[in-house]
């Protein structure tokens, strides 16, 4: 039926070209939306363009490194008449992380983290608020990280952005409710993409991951990306404002 459906949806998916967002962008096109996603990385993009419309996916990407004012600008430019001016998805996807102990983050670092995962994520609802609103039924969803929930040691400043993410998340379904735009946030633990192989290359931290996990593995992106595509369904049209956890129940674990 039409709540399990995206058909004639569209969807802006930062990020789409590896990991999680890549596992985002087949979701939102496998429940039937027409996507446009970038990266920074013409090459990567036009490899995952090909292979998605070649599965018949409706897809489009444009070159964009979202931690810059500038282009992030020229990509609402450029989604804007491709989508007719109503974007009814926008995932916050792109994320990154430089892990160090407090004291040795350099004001550079500092500010590139934050640059890149909180104001470009700020920025890009100011910036699709309008589109989202046209299409009458609007759903933003940021991907956080349970570094913004509990401490895992080192890493604070990515911890800091996440968790200004997540209540971001809850003023903007308070204050963009009355547009029709819903806004929920998607939180991972650590998850098997890209942006981890170094981690999970180091036997310590999956060890000591795995002994908090409940479910005692590391997540797939795809259990990742289904629920961003719940989230955006009309079946979820009662729910916003939520950050849920998808961890393994890792969060949830107390004294063993
Ligand atoms: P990956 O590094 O595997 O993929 C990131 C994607 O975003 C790539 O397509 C990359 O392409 C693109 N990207 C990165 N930086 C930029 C940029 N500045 N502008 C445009 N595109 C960019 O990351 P994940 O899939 O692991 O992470 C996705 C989100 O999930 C992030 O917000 C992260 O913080 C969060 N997360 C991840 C966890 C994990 O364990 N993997 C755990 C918790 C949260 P390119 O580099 O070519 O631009």
């Amino acid at each position: 039926s039409s709540r399990w459906s995206l058909k004639g949806m569209t969807a802006l998916v930062t990020g789409g070209t590896r990991g999680i967002g890549h596992a985002i962008v087949e979701d939102l096109c496998g429940f039937g939306a027409t996507v446009h996603t970038c990266s920074r990385n013409q090459a990567e993009l036009d490899n995952c363009l090909n292979q998605w419309r070649s599965k018949g996916f409706l897809v489009s990407g444009s070159v964009c490194d979202v931690s810059s004012r500038d282009q992030r600008e020229k990509l609402i430019h450029e989604v804007t008449p491709i989508f007719n001016g109503k974007l009814h998805i926008y995932v916050n996807n792109v994320g990154a992380n430089f892990r160090k102990p407090t004291i040795e983050y350099t004001a550079e670092v500092y500010s590139e983290i934050m640059a890149i995962n909180l104001d470009s994520a700020y920025h890009l609802c100011q910036l699709t608020h309008p589109l989202l609103k046209a299409s009458g039924m609007g759903s933003i969803v940021f991907i956080s990280s349970i570094s913004g929930v509990v401490s895992l040691g080192t890493g604070s400043v990515y911890a800091a952005s996440k968790a200004a993410i997540n209540q971001l998340t809850k003023n903007l379904a308070c204050e963009w409710a009355k547009d029709g735009v819903r806004s929920n946030c998607v939180v991972p633990a650590t998850t098997n993409t890209p942006l981890v192989e170094h981690l999970l290359r180091d036997k310590q931290y999956v060890d000591e991951m795995l002994s908090r996990t409940p479910l005692g593995r590391i997540a797939e992106a795809q259990e990742v990306s289904s629920l961003v595509a719940f989230l955006c369904l009309p079946a979820a049209s009662y729910i916003t404002g939520q950050v849920i956890c998808v961890d393994g129940g890792l969060t949830v674990n107390g004294f063993q």
